[in-house]
Formats: structure tokens, sequence, C-alpha cells
């Protein structure tokens, strides 16, 4: 059985419907149970308002039910907005709030709890996917029924993923990058197995679980496989189905991707790039010898079918097909920044990436244009940190800087606030008894990974002549601190 992505229907009913679809953390379920369970909950959320274009918020971490709401939604023509756990509570409100939800559907507890319910400007689409945004808020992306179709229709028709396969989920639910494993799972009629995060952490378990369900498709940041290569039990002899790494969310170093050639020598290993704004990804690309032996860094490879890449002569990379969002929502100012009709009548996106492209279409990112970061590959908006910052009780103004490592990889987030200690001193480190409290309170607001590692007093925010917070003189700053 598999899930048709142009009719939002289940089909193939007779292909192997006691094949599993779903090894989630706590239960599995086969393609007929998927289909079954998928159908009583759109009848529940049917009575909780949710309906064609008004959405439902679903809430947990990688519960089988999660992905049977995700479904659900889909039958039923409600866009589905995904929110992990790793988000804190006033996040999860905001995001119901801005979308104006139906219902959140606590996945854990498998239950709804209703919200305001009204249908979206936009008609026909998938999910509304949220990033870190520059004001403060979070954003909402939204993805079209027809473009993720055109995502199963590539996954399927490029990546050489095989007849049925299966996938290994790690990602957050709220990253896009899990959209992958979600797409192609149900148009292929494969296995989607999720990992929860104290899983992963049970080294000596995980691996073997991903054995037992056979993965043959790995899906997550570098950074993610990065840290895997320390376990001694991420290899071909442990993991004997595995056939392709597929990469996306951040720059995949060369030198990761040599060293999975050298452990995982019979596997192909694909680097995709693109926004969430563009449907999960637009470009990707082979990471074969020849293309290790002629480029460092790696190329991200050429556009996906239907979809076309323009360096522009600011050297922004623009993307245009009917993969791209339909636009952020409630968010015209930004909608007119970076949305615009291309020449053929199709929606074309401004990545805020600058890009090189080769005469053979072959493109090559080279960083951003505005302080959106990656750190371990989470997508982070400087300025929403700032906001945070700034929100704490007694400061005047908060900034935010990334330290890096000379390959400019993000390692650490720094926060400086304004106006706080008695600044005898242009800039100091604050007591760790004092930093606790802070980290408390940004964390009620922020997920972990944007709640910085450090603070620092300074009397006052260095700014740039065009009046914006200058973040490499916040660094010179903190280097300069004595320690
Ligand atoms: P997200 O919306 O979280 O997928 O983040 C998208 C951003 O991550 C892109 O605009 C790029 O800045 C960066 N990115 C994603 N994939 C790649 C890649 N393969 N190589 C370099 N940068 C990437």
């Amino acid at each position: 059985m598999r899930f048709d992505l142009k009719s939002f229907q289940f089909t193939d009913a007779e292909r192997a419907p006691d094949a599993l679809a779903i090894v989630a953390a706590d239960r599995s379920l086969t393609w007929s149970q998927l289909r079954d369970e998928a159908r009583a909950w759109a009848g529940e959320a049917r009575r909780h308002g949710v309906a064609p274009d008004v959405p439902v918020a679903v809430y947990g971490h990688k519960e089988a039910s999660f992905f049977v709401a995700m479904v659900g939604a889909l039958l039923i023509g409600a866009p589905f907005v995904p929110v992990d756990t790793i988000y804190p509570a006033e996040r999860l409100r905001r995001i119901v709030e801005i979308v104006r939800a139906a219902a959140v559907y606590d996945a854990a507890a498998g239950a709804f709890t209703p919200g305001e319910g009204a249908m979206l400007d936009e008609r026909g689409l998938a999910y509304v996917m949220f990033t870190s945004g520059s004001t403060g808020d979070p954003k909402g992306v939204q993805i079209g029924r027809e473009s993720v179709g055109l995502l199963g229709d590539w996954m399927l028709g490029s990546f050489g993923l095989g007849d049925a396969p299966v996938f290994m989920n790690q990602a957050p639910f709220s990253f896009d990058l899990s959209m992958y494993e979600v797409f192609a799972t149900l148009a292929s009629g494969g296995t989607c197995v999720l990992n929860a995060r104290e899983q992963i952490a049970a080294a000596g378990t995980w691996i073997p679980r991903l054995a037992e369900h056979g993965v043959t498709v790995w899906v997550s940041t570098p950074s993610f496989a990065h840290q895997q290569l320390a376990n001694r039990d991420f290899s071909p002899a442990a993991l004997p189905t595995l056939r392709t790494f597929l990469f996306c969310g951040e720059p995949l170093p060369a030198a990761l991707a040599r060293k999975l050639r050298q452990r995982f020598p019979g596997a192909v290993i694909l680097n995709t790039y693109g926004p969430t704004e563009a449907t999960v990804a637009t470009t990707w690309i082979e990471v074969t010898d020849a293309v290790l032996a002629a480029h460092d860094p790696l190329p991200v490879g050429h556009a996906k079918p239907d979809s076309e890449l323009l360096v522009d002569e600011g050297g922004e990379i623009c993307i245009v097909g009917d993969h791209v969002m339909r636009g952020y929502l409630n968010r015209a100012d930004l909608n007119e920044a970076k949305l615009y009709i291309y020449a053929d009548g199709r929606r074309a996106f401004r990545t805020g990436d600058l890009g090189q492209m080769d005469e053979k279409g072959l493109l090559f990112c080279r960083g951003r244009m505005d302080d959106q970061i990656k750190l371990n590959g989470y997508r982070i908006e400087l300025a929403e940190i700032d906001e945070a910052l700034h929100g704490l009780p007694g400061v005047e103004g908060g900034a935010c800087a990334v330290l890096r490592r000379p390959d400019g990889t993000a390692v650490r987030l720094i926060g400086f606030v304004a106006g706080v200690a008695a600044a005898d001193s242009p800039a100091s480190l604050l007591a760790p008894e004092a930093l606790e409290g802070w980290k408390a309170r940004l964390a009620q607001r922020l997920p972990p990974y944007m709640v910085p590692s450090e603070l620092v007093a300074c009397a006052a925010l260095p700014m740039s002549n065009n009046h914006k917070i200058d973040r490499k003189k916040l660094i010179e700053i903190y280097t300069a601190i004595p320690m």
C-alpha cells in the first residue's frame, strides 16, 4: 500500500498491506493499520473543528500518533503544523495563535485541545512549518499540496532509493528536513523508522534498532552524521542494509564526506540544498570520489526537475518552481521582499544565500547575506535571540553573536546584554548564578538550541555605521574579556 500525493488517498491497498509503515518510538504500524488509524483520527479531528484549509497543530516527538495525525490531516485537506516538544510551551502557544489552529493534537496524550479555528487565505496547503523569525516571533512557511507531490516525484524518480525504502528519521517534525522521510515513505509505500532523542542517546541499542528494521536510507544533517562517527557501531557491518546517506540543511564538509566514503564504501552520499520555503530541497548531487577529487568546498548540485535556479547580479540564489512556498503566513512585508513571479508565471523565492553557478548549472553555496545561521543543523535568526535577550528583566538592549571554527561553521552562541551590571568595565561575563536564572527565562521562549551558552554584560552594544548591531565587534569584545 502507499499514499498517493496527488489524490491524497491511500492506494494500492492489495500491495503488502501488512508491511510496516511506521516504526515509531512507542509502537509500530503496518500500512493497513496506518490507513485505519489515520481515517479514525480524521473523523475525530473533524469533530474538533479541523476541516479543509483549517489548520491543526500536532505536538509531540516521535510517537506513531504524530505520523498518524499528519496523514489524517492530509486526508481531510487540513494543513498540519508540526511542533516538536523541543519547543517550549510559550512557542507552541504563539504558533497556535498565529496560525489560528482549530485544535492542538497532543500525540503523546492522544488528545485534542481546542483552538480558535479559522480558514486560511491560502487554500490547498499540505503543511505550515514554523522557522525562526527575525522579528522575535517564529514565521510560518505555507507549503501547498502541489509542492509535496513534486517532492515525492523527485525523491522516487531521482534518488535511486529502491522499491520499499526504509528511512531513518531523526530530525524533529518541526524541522522540514524530516518531510523528506514523511513524504517519501508515503509516496513509496516504504517504512519510516522514527527515533526519539532518548533512543539515539542509548548508543548501544540505537544502531541495532536501525539494523533490526533494515534501514536503507539515512536522512540527517551532516552535523548529526558527524556525531555518529565516534560510534564504532556506525559501520556497514552493523548496518548491512544501509545504501544511501541523504543530507540537507547545512553545508556538507568534504572531510566528512571523505570519512563516510571510507567507512561506508558501498553507500551513495547525496548532498541536497534548499530552504524550508522551497519544500525541503531544490538541488542534489551524488558525492562520488570524482566529485570529492574535484571540489572542496563541495557543490550542492543541480536544480531538481520542474524547477529553475538563478544567481542574480548580487550573487543571491533564487529558486523558481511550484515547490516554492505560497508565502509566509500573515507576513505581507516579507512576502513582498522575498517572493516574486518569474517570467514563466511560476513562484520564485529569494533565498538570502549567496551562490555561484558554473556553466553546466552546478551550484555552489557561498554563505548567507543576512543574520540567519545554522547551528548543528538548526536554522536560527540571530535577531530572534536579540529580541529574547532584550526581553529579560532590567536589560536595556540584547544581542547575540556566533563563535565559529576557522572553516566558518558555527560552534556556540554568546549573548550580550546592556544595562544590567554596574558596568565599570566595558564588558564582563555574568556570574554563573545570574546566567542560570537567565537561561531558564530564555528557555521559556526559545528552544534549547537557541539559548546562548554564555552571557556577557556590556556597557553598551556596539553599532555599525548603518545602526545595526555590529556582531563582529561583539566577538572582539568577547575575546578581549580576561578569563
Ligand atoms: P532550512 O530552511 O532549515 O532547511 O535551512 C535552509 C538553509 O540552510 C539554506 O538557505 C542554506 O543557507 C542552508 N543549507 C541547506 N542545505 C545546505 C547545503 N547542502 N549546503 C549549504 N547550505 C545549506
